[in-house]
């Protein structure tokens, strides 16, 4: 039998899973491919599973058609507990490492997860409520399923703790943030897996000033210096910053204040919007999903694809600020991997900073899509948030 270590990603629209063998008191081998991957997407709408085995063995195959638009998280990690069992051909899974969105001031590391870790990663739910609430039902899932099997959380708020006081504080009266309303970065796991990418295809300049943007359904930007996070787009909760899927990203407070006073909408329906119905699909009114987006004919499909590249050139420039310069930018997740298109749209409003794109490159998806007399080197890096799991799961199993 292997020992292997199984990693859960419960994002907002997609749950991610890999299981990887484990090995104890050697050198970490979480880079290795897993021995079994893949991930259920679209949730909320038709959700589908594509699974590959160790061999790239195509595992997808009809088995989410009984679910649909109302099948919930819960449901799904339920379902593919049970589908990991019928699949698992040799191995021992050892250990759990999940994907925590918010670890509050409390969680600056993996921690092991107990019942009195996950009262108190309960109370962070208000701060993360698209995600906090999947996360922890697949932790309680598997807790149900084998309460005896460790499991980890790994935070996507603790990459950003090396960030200065001045970059956490928002302007408000200090006692609010002594109590901890700090703008606190989320997508942590996905730059730790950037940074740890950066040497090998940008030498000594990954130690300089480097831009990643994470753009997925949920997307943020992170501004790094010897690829340690100096500020972000994200905040206090995961609405701040970029416009993405359903969310609005960065929104002056007052109308917040203007919806609850003149619309006399409730804090919950105010809640609904900002998480649920604003972004791609609030702007459209069509998708919170950039590919139904980029092939529909409708302008106000077009305009909110226009809006999602504006906010981002922005909100990149004005991270170029906290780093005094730009060197690199690195795109990466669902659209940042995959679409030229935005890529592209995003850069031509870069122009002015010495962006230069080699259009050719950007469209066959290549490491490298800047020109290579460009002032700033453009690259597109896919991220892997479960080897970071996987490597933090390991070391902590290791080291009990
Ligand atoms: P999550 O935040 O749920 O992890 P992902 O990182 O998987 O999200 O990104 C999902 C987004 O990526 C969706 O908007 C999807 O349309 C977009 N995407 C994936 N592939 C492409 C593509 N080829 N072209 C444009 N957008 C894409």
């Amino acid at each position: 039998m292997i020992d292997a270590v199984l990693v859960i990603n419960a994002g907002s629209s997609s749950i991610k899973f890999a299981l990887y063998s484990l090995v104890i008191n050697k050198t970490s081998n979480a880079k290795e491919k897993p021995l079994l991957g893949g991930k259920i997407v679209d949730i909320g709408q038709c959700p589908k599973l594509y699974a590959l085995d160790a061999n790239d063995i195509d595992l997808t195959k009809n088995d989410l058609d009984v679910f649909n638009d109302q099948t919930t998280h819960e449901d799904l990690i339920q379902w593919l507990l049970d589908w990991i069992s019928c699949h698992n051909h040799g191995y021992t899974i050892k250990g759990v490492g999940h994907r925590v969105v918010h670890g509050g001031r409390d969680f600056l590391t993996a921690t092991k997860l107990t019942i009195s870790v996950v009262t108190q990663l309960k109370e962070l739910i208000p701060l993360a409520p698209l995600h906090q609430p999947h996360n922890l039902s697949a932790i309680e899932a598997i807790f149900n399923w084998a309460p005896k099997l460790p499991q980890i959380a790994c935070f996507d708020t603790s990459f950003h703790h090396t960030q200065s006081t001045l970059a956490q504080l928002f302007a408000l009266p200090r006692e609010y943030s002594d109590k901890g309303i700090i703008r606190y970065g989320f997508h942590g796991l996905s730059y730790q897996y950037i940074t740890s990418c950066l040497p090998e295809y940008l030498g000594t300049l990954s130690e300089g000033r480097v831009i990643v943007a994470h753009l997925g359904n949920g997307a943020s930007m992170c501004a790094l210096k010897h690829r340690q996070s100096v500020a972000t787009t994200m905040g206090f909760t995961a609405l701040d910053g970029l416009m993405m899927g359903q969310r609005c990203g960065s929104l002056d407070a007052g109308v917040v204040i203007h919806l609850l006073r003149c619309y006399k909408m409730s804090i919950e329906e105010v809640e609904h919007m900002l998480y649920h119905k604003s972004g791609l699909l609030g702007v459209s009114g069509i998708s919170n999903n950039m590919q139904v987006l980029q092939q529909s004919n409708d302008p106000h499909a077009q305009q909110a694809i226009d809006l999602f590249c504006y906010r981002s050139a922005r909100e990149l420039a004005s991270l170029v600020s906290t780093l005094n310069g730009l060197d690199a930018i690195v795109f990466t997740a669902g659209i940042g991997e995959n679409s030229a298109q935005i890529r592209e749209q995003i850069c031509a409003q870069l122009t002015w900073l010495g962006v230069t794109l080699d259009l050719k490159e950007n469209r066959k998806h290549n490491t490298v899509i800047s020109q290579v007399n460009s002032n700033i080197k453009v690259l597109v890096i896919p991220t892997n948030e479960e080897v970071v799991i996987a490597e933090a799961t390991q070391k902590l199993l290791a080291s009990q």
